[in-house]
């Protein structure tokens, strides 16, 4: 029987993350954990009751808030205190607002703890920021997934277009900038490469090309441990 293992994947916005992780949980049958989910409810939840510029009371909101991430048929549901926000959570002002509320330590502090308990199972495969560095840096297999600025910016204002999103090429552009800006430069868990982490820039591979190279890989990984 194999064991049990984590994989873990950081990079920017748009380098394809969750893409990579979805299709491997699918195939492999493992826990998918998207932990910029996670950042992104408290960021809505904090600007629904106007309290996202309030650091003291953003804390007390992540010490309490009850976060539930429900895997199914290819997309994360996102519930808070037990309502659905998986569209909300996703729109252009979240993503204005939400590397200002992750940078707060203690609320990283709250996500890593429910973070780990979900990794305590094993076969699961996380994305974000600091998984590889912070959340899982024991996992048996780190990657550090990239892309050019470009390609990124492409694939997310697709994404916007395909939701009837109303928002520009340069819009989706400086914001993924910005964020890149604030998670790679914040005091706590910044977005760096783990040393033990496989570089991956996926700017001219295929989805399928990528699954069949990652899976190869954690194949050879599992025969290991
Ligand atoms: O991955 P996604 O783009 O949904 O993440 C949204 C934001 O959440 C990031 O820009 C970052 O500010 C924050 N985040 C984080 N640590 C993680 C995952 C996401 O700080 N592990």
């Amino acid at each position: 029987m194999l064991k049990k293992i984590i994989i873990a994947i950081d990079g920017p916005a748009g380098s394809g993350k969750s893409t990579a992780a979805k299709n491997i949980a699918e195939k492999l049958g493992f826990t998918y954990l998207d932990t910029g989910a996670m950042y992104r409810a408290i960021t809505f939840l904090a600007l629904q009751k106007g309290i996202a510029d309030d650091v003291n009371s953003v804390i007390e909101l992540a010490r309490k808030i009850s976060l539930k991430l429900k895997f199914e048929n290819g997309i994360t549901r996102v519930f808070v205190d037990g309502i659905e926000v998986t569209e909300e959570i996703r729109k252009p002002e979240i993503n204005s607002k939400v590397s200002d509320i992750s940078k707060i330590p203690e609320v990283r502090a709250e996500m890593v703890k429910i973070q780990k308990r979900m990794g305590s199972e094993g076969n699961i495969i996380a994305e974000g920021r600091d998984v590889t560095t912070v959340v899982f840096p024991d996992a048996d297999f780190k990657i550090f997934m990239t892309a050019t600025l470009e390609e990124r910016v492409r694939r997310r204002f697709k994404e916007f277009q395909e939701k009837n999103v109303q928002i520009s090429f340069d819009e989706v552009k400086a914001n993924l900038q910005m964020r890149d800006e604030i998670d790679s430069n914040r005091t706590v868990s910044p977005l760096k490469k783990a040393d033990d982490a496989l570089e991956f820039d996926n700017s001219k591979i295929g989805i399928e090309e990528e699954l069949n190279i990652l899976l190869d890989k954690i194949e050879e990984i599992r025969k290991k441990v």
